[in-house]
């Protein structure tokens, strides 16, 4: 007998992670498997950071850290976000977590309360929705569409502020779509926030190093929501760092202690080699970033190519991140004779089962008419996988 939590019941599996597992036991099996299903960058960490790590070893960093991570590196991320995104948040301001998935959790539970409403953006990230559900607090959707480049207008979120408001989560350059807002629209953003006083927002900037075009722009940049905004970045993606589980936040003092407090609770800080790493990663930005940015570039360009050849797919042409969200809805309801495709996870298996690649559905992140695809691999594969995505699309009438 089984007595789950009501909480626990509440929460849907990851489906990035669960394609990501599916894929992995096919191949074990010795199934040829092109997985562009999980978002991390295919590179390794770049050998200055492997290099601190095993030193940090050495000098006996083997103790449990502070809390809210080293005091060195909590003034080095202070410095980036002056340096880098115009904002000032002291040392105290700034809170290192298990990756940029708690930094999150650990903002949501800080600030939301049950049936509290928390606006997210579609086509979003899958975790925004659960966690906010595990909070107990109100998800509101707003969709934002192809054909805007999957940009909501100022609008929009104006018109989903409600009494209940508290939060609202942005993420650009994003994950799903890859879209990048520019300065005028985040201002304009940011503007909508501004009139609702009690209304907070995550700018989630994970992806601010993979930029095609244009420039990176902080909301907590806009001095004048400055003391609302909670803005969450980490290591992971911008340094090829996803398994040594390392992010952080910027935030309002309030927030950054209760954040801590958490942690004190749940895991007594972050891991201390992990920290290492990540202060001589943002220490040293270098090389290797621009090598990484080069690849995503060319592979965005190859594969966005690739995918508008094929019949009925549309493609909004993503601008950073490494993640491309064609629109398949003219395959809703075809079928080849065996299988039925009612929606975007139904493809998404079907492309897994005929084609052997690995995509997410797109109904986890509130866009039903959407596949997501990871373009963070080789050449050689994305023009295999596309090749074979293509062979099983035409299979279905
Ligand atoms: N936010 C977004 C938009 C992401 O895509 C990811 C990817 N994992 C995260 C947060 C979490 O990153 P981390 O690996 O630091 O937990
Ligand atoms: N963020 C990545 C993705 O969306 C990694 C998986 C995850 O953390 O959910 O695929």
């Amino acid at each position: 007998m089984e007595y789950l939590s009501e909480r626990v019941k509440s929460l849907s599996v990851s489906q990035t992670l669960a394609m990501a597992q599916k894929s992995r036991e096919l191949t074990s099996k010795g199934i040829d498997i092109i997985s562009l299903s999980l978002g991390e960058p295919d590179f390794n960490t770049p050998d200055y950071v492997k290099e601190a790590a095993k030193k940090a070893i050495d000098d006996n960093y083997s103790k449990y850290p502070p809390v809210p991570g080293y005091a060195d590196l909590r003034e080095a991320i202070s410095r980036k976000f002056k340096e880098e995104n115009g904002i000032t948040y002291s040392a105290d301001q700034v809170i290192v977590s298990a990756g940029a998935k708690h930094s999150l959790i650990n903002v949501i539970l800080s600030i939301v309360n049950p049936e509290d409403e928390v606006i997210i953006l579609a086509p979003y990230w899958v975790s925004y929705y659960d966690q906010i559900i595990f909070a107990q607090g109100k998800p509101v959707v707003i969709k934002a569409k192809l054909e805007n480049d999957f940009k909501i207008k100022p609008e929009q979120l104006e018109a989903a502020i409600m009494k209940k408001t508290r939060l609202i989560i942005f993420n650009s350059p994003s994950n799903p779509t890859g879209m990048v807002y520019d300065r005028k629209e985040m201002e304009k953003i940011a503007r909508v926030v501004e009139k609702h006083e009690g209304v907070f927002l995550i700018s989630d900037e994970i992806y601010e190093d993979i930029i095609f075009t244009g420039e990176h722009v902080s909301m907590a940049s806009f001095d004048f929501i400055l003391d609302r905004v909670i803005t969450v970045n980490g290591v992971s993606k911008g340094y090829a760092m996803t398994g040594w589980r390392i992010g952080y936040i910027g935030a309002p003092l309030w927030i950054a202690r209760a954040c801590n407090k958490l942690q004190g609770q749940f895991t007594s800080g972050v891991c201390s080699i992990a920290q290492r790493a990540a202060l001589a990663a943002i220490q040293g930005k270098g090389e290797s970033q621009k090598i990484m940015k080069a690849a995503f570039l060319r592979r965005r360009d190859l594969i966005c190519g690739l995918l508008k050849e094929i019949r009925g797919i549309k493609v909004s042409i993503p601008q950073g991140a490494f993640y491309v969200m064609p629109d398949i809805s003219f395959y809703l309801g075809k079928s080849d004779g065996e299988t039925k495709i009612e929606n975007s996870d139904d493809l998404a298996l079907y492309l897994l089962d005929k084609a052997r690649v690995a995509t997410v559905g797109g109904v986890a992140f509130g866009a039903p008419e959407c596949i997501r695809i990871s373009y963070a691999t080789s050449d050689d594969l994305l023009i295999e996988a596309v090749k074979r995505i293509k062979g099983a699309l035409e299979k279905l009438n």
